[in-house]
């Protein structure tokens, strides 16, 4: 019988047990951490609302490609992936940490007081536990302005302002996007958003998204469409907004299958693409978005610690992730 310790497992839809169960062993190549914050991410709010035995084809197609994507780990055990804690035991063969260091790491497991990585990121000391806690969702949109190719002087529209949202912004302001447009439809994360550097924020529920951002653009339109929704209508509404040659980029899960509307990507040259990071096929070692992440913080390119809205015990975990389905958070962190 291993140590014991405390986590949140997953039980079903809408429902978190904390319970005592082995903690997870310095096995070869791996880092045992002591988790400080693991913030929430939305991928994580939509697996917690999902029914785990859906009736409906298509739901069950979602679950099993999602689960697909991940090497072919059932889909809700893929829950805490943006942690940082401190190393407390390192396995033979492990040599870009030691004991005591204060890390990040790719990997999943952070709603408990410990878990494993085999991918670790040592933090400077200029970057604090509760910002660390949000390198993982930053590196994703570095990884993404990275990969859609944004370049200086393009004009920018995201549809979603939660915390992905917040950084596609400040990464697309860090790479010289020449005016960022927001579209949103809760009244704080529009107000964040101001906050946080849009150039233009639209309230998604009370005006017309497509004509507003004809006016905002001079009739042009956007060069590149961030979609953080995964509503079926914003993604309309970004292939009705974009002009010839524009750019959508699909960032977020949509709840149900859209039809593809491929008359519209050729007759407007468009280019669509689909962007799920964290897969390091994506990246050559020396360009990996956490590392890119961790330097933006450190030298004060990005803002997190507006972006933080609460901070919850483990035993809270519920109320967290009813809290931010509702919208009434920005990031939340939760503390093992
Ligand atoms: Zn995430």
């Amino acid at each position: 019988m291993g140590l014991i310790m405390k986590q949140a497992v997953f039980e079903s839809a809408g429902n978190f047990v904390v319970k005592e169960v082995t903690r997870p062993e310095a096995v070869e190549g791996v880092a045992v951490i002591q988790v400080r914050y693991c913030s929430i991410c939305g991928s994580d709010v939509h697996l917690y609302e999902w029914d785990w035995e859906p009736e409906d084809p298509k739901g069950k197609a979602t679950l099993k490609a999602v689960s697909e994507a991940f090497g072919g780990i059932p889909a809700h055990f893929i829950l805490g992936h943006q942690y940082c804690g401190e190393v407390v035991e390192i396995g033979p063969g492990m040599e870009n940490c030691k004991v005591g260091d204060r890390v990040t790491a790719r990997g999943a497991g952070g709603y408990g007081e410990f878990t494993v990585s085999d991918q670790v990121y040592v933090l400077p000391e200029e970057v604090t536990d509760e910002q660390a806690a949000l390198i993982e969702p930053l590196s994703v949109t570095v990884d993404v302005i990275r990969r859609s190719q944004m370049v200086l002087g393009d004009v920018v529209v995201i549809q979603g302002a939660g915390t992905i949202g917040l950084f596609t912004l400040q990464s697309a302001k860090a790479a010289g996007a020449r005016k960022v447009i927001i579209t949103e439809v809760s009244d704080l994360r529009l107000e964040k958003a101001k906050e946080i550097g849009a150039d233009e924020v639209i309230d998604a529920r009370n005006e017309d998204v497509v004509q507003k951002i004809q006016e905002l653009t001079g009739g042009y339109g956007p060069d590149i469409v961030y979609d953080c929704t995964g509503n079926p209508e914003a993604n309309r509404k970004m292939m009705e907004m974009l002009p010839s040659h524009g750019k959508a980029v699909i960032m977020s899960t949509y709840l149900e299958n859209l039809e593809i509307d491929f008359n519209t990507i050729m007759l407007k040259n468009l280019n669509v693409m689909g962007m799920l990071s964290g897969t390091p096929d994506t990246w050559e070692p020396r360009s990996d978005p956490f590392l890119i992440a961790i330097d933006l913080i450190k030298r004060g390119k990005v803002k997190i610690d507006p972006l933080i809205s609460a901070i919850m015990p483990l035993e809270k975990i519920n109320e967290a992730f009813a809290a931010l389905e509702r919208g009434e958070e920005m990031a939340v962190l939760i503390k093992p």
